[in-house]
């Protein structure tokens, strides 16, 4: 049995590897990390001490299941050429970075047209990453998965339509897929909150970009309700998602091996809200054979 994989966004303070150690000491078999500051430009160089901790506590500690998200800077969208010239390196950087520390999935968010229109943006999008592929043939195990956004501003990808027409435009399809966040979704205009709702969400992704696609979830609950195109995570069942759109996908058998990530706002002292929000995720699973080990 496959079963469930949850986790959360940990801090990469005082070295990537020990997200994995906070990872574990929240019972959990999956986490996120970034590669370096999500808000600069430019990382340390890669720290090989590091990199062969990260390699030998991963089997240890009980994850099994590690993404990378790239930094928030990147807008692969831009019609202003430095910019995306600026952005195309940065993501080659992400894929580079997730490669050696044996990072399959890297989190991207698809970008901003800031102005050129929605199809030339997603076109751009395309380009770009046609462009970075060509340029890292070693980095095909890497996969990016392109974030299902909000829609706030000029932002792109809020539409799973968005998200398959990008990847029908870029040539080397198998290094691409997309992370669905439950904040965005339900922002963005997906009322997975009922029966139907969640029925007719899933029915999207098959038509669009297709369930195998699916590389990840990120578990939020938001603090503004359905349609508003407004990005605000809330702590699970404390937001306008609630539990009802949790349960939908937590016991979906269909996402069994695909992993759960919370990225909800955390306690000044560390892990305590993440525990508490996993708690709150593990209380929906009706069979809890699926659980990870550590939460059952
Ligand atoms: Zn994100
Ligand atoms: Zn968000």
């Amino acid at each position: 049995m496959v079963g469930l994989k949850l986790g959360a966004h940990m801090s990469i303070a005082g070295g990537i590897s020990n997200a994995l150690d906070a990872a574990a000491a929240a019972h959990s078999n999956a986490v996120q990390v970034f590669m370096k500051s999500n808000r600069q430009w430019s990382g340390p160089r890669l720290d090989a001490e590091d990199m062969a901790r990260w390699n030998a506590q991963m089997p240890a500690c009980g994850v099994s299941y590690a993404v990378s998200h790239a930094a928030y800077l990147i807008n692969l969208a831009s019609p202003k050429d430095p910019l995306w010239e600026k952005s195309i390196a940065a993501y080659m950087d992400e894929l580079r970075r997730a490669h050696a520390y044996g990072i399959r999935h890297v989190v991207l968010h698809p970008g901003a047209h800031t102005g050129s229109g929605v199809q030339a943006g997603l076109q751009r999008i395309a380009d770009a990453l046609n462009r970075i592929h060509a340029q890292l043939p070693d980095c095909v195990d890497v996969i990016t998965l392109l974030e299902l956004m909000a829609g706030q501003g000029s932002t792109l990808g809020y539409t799973f339509a968005h998200l398959a027409q990008i990847i029908a435009n870029v040539e080397e399809k198998e290094r691409m897929g997309i992370c669905i966040d439950t904040c965005h979704a339900l922002a963005a205009g997906y009322d997975f909150r009922t029966d139907e709702g969640y029925a007719a969400m899933m029915a999207e992704i098959e038509e669009t970009v297709g369930l195998a696609r699916v590389g990840c979830w990120h578990f939020n609950d938001s603090e503004y309700d359905h349609a508003s195109r407004r990005d605000r995570h809330a702590h699970i069942g404390e937001g306008f998602v609630g539990v009802e759109g949790f349960r939908h996908i937590l016991n979906d058998l269909r996402w069994d091996g695909v992993p759960m990530l919370l990225e909800t706002p955390k306690s000044k002292d560390g892990d305590g809200k993440d525990v508490k929000n996993l708690q709150a995720l593990v209380a929906l699973v009706l069979d809890v054979r699926r659980l990870p080990e550590g939460l059952r």
